[in-house]
């Protein structure tokens, strides 16, 4: 829904007892709920107000990005961790169902499972089966290590898509990117991924300097070969280590590949998320799509952010960059917090958004 059928129903201001902190949200829901609200005498609850809610730069928010778990069986230097410091805590399937629950209250439709390696998790079929009759997309992002078995009972219970982390072809490079060289089990996981009907998976392919950028041409054909999109990533950083040498001897831009790909292209599409462009490549035939997820510095990327995070520990982070924000959820619902206490929250931390670049 964009927001031509759209509504502002109004700013809510709302005062947490906890903290006695002020913060505004926008409630926008569509025309036909605006009409049916106004009619009713609880327009004005929170449970009842919204289809979308936006942040205070009018970002509507309709994905949640969860972390199930900080464990992971690769080791790579370039990892965020989704930004999130070390803990120990994790969710249980029935704390992650009754979360989206309360977020897709406030109307968010799609759930990105991250991690960790989310698929380390014994009962990650469970949690995706109890949350995707809840939301209209569940997908995960996995480096593909325990992929081609787990497919298609992930299928089955409702995952739509995947998303596999594979930044070479090459076994030697994959040691030195990734801590190890079994490629063999990833390559079986997308092609069980793509025969068990997810659609569509995406090969995700973050690109460092000196490093793969000469494999952007190969991982293109392989992509087309098996039937997968693939989404090339800029290597991201907040602004203190992006200054610093380990970053910068590493980061490789993409606006010049971007450009390349706009040239070679027979169509280009946009994500509605970030703005990120969409190339469709002829590959001698067999067409193929490349996504660019180029963040750094990027303005428009964060003002067309849609989407809020929840770490494996249970805290909303309004940003994977900005540690600043973050609302702890976890333990007010263990403590027997309501679905509409853990709405405030939720509201909280979309107040507390705002674009990392900008
Ligand atoms: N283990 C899972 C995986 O490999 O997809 C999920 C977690 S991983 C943090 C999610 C994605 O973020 C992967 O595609 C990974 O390559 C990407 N990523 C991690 N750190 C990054 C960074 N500093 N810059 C760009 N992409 C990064």
């Amino acid at each position: 829904m964009g927001l031509g059928s759209s509504a502002v129903l109004g700013v809510v201001n709302i005062h947490p007892n906890s903290t006695a902190m002020a913060f505004s949200v926008l409630v926008i829901i569509n025309k036909k709920r605006y009409a049916e609200l106004s009619m009713s005498a609880e327009s004005n609850s929170l449970a009842s107000t919204s289809s979308l809610t936006a942040d205070r730069f009018g970002r509507e928010i309709r994905g949640l990005r969860i972390s199930v778990t900080q464990r992971c069986d690769l080791a790579c230097p370039h990892c965020h961790r989704e930004g999130q410091a070390p803990s120990s805590r994790e969710m249980s399937p029935e704390e992650i169902e009754r979360l989206v629950g309360v977020g897709a209250s406030l109307g968010i439709r799609k759930v990105k499972i991250t991690g960790g390696e989310p698929l380390l998790r014994d009962d990650i079929v469970e949690i995706v089966a109890r949350i995707s009759p809840i939301v209209s997309e569940v997908s995960l992002t996995t480096n593909g290590s325990r992929l081609s078995g787990l497919a298609p009972d992930l299928k089955t219970a409702g995952l739509k898509r995947v998303n596999v982390s594979l930044h070479t072809l090459d076994p030697k490079r994959y040691m030195r990117l990734c801590g190890s060289d079994d490629i063999s089990e990833v390559l079986a996981g997308i092609r069980s991924a793509i025969s068990s009907g997810m659609n569509p998976v995406k090969v995700n392919m973050a690109v460092f300097r000196g490093e793969n950028e000469s494999e952007i041409k190969p991982m293109i054909k392989f992509c087309g070969d098996v039937g997968a999109i693939l989404q090339l990533i800029e290597f991201e950083a907040d602004r203190e280590s992006s200054n610093g040498s380990d970053f910068t001897a590493r980061y490789f831009p993409l606006k010049g590949i971007e450009e390349e790909l706009a040239r070679d292209s027979v169509g280009i599409s946009v994500n509605e998320l970030h703005r990120r462009k969409r190339y469709i490549l002829p590959n001698g035939g067999t067409p193929v799509t490349v996504e660019v997820v180029r963040p750094m510095h990027n303005t428009e990327f964060c003002s067309s952010c849609t989407r809020i995070r929840m770490s494996s520990d249970g805290l909303l982070k309004p940003c994977l960059l900005d540690r600043s924000g973050e609302v702890d959820v976890l333990s007010p619902l263990r403590n027997g917090s309501s679905d509409t206490e853990l709405s405030r929250l939720f509201l909280k931390a979309i107040g507390n958004r705002r674009p990392y670049w900008r």
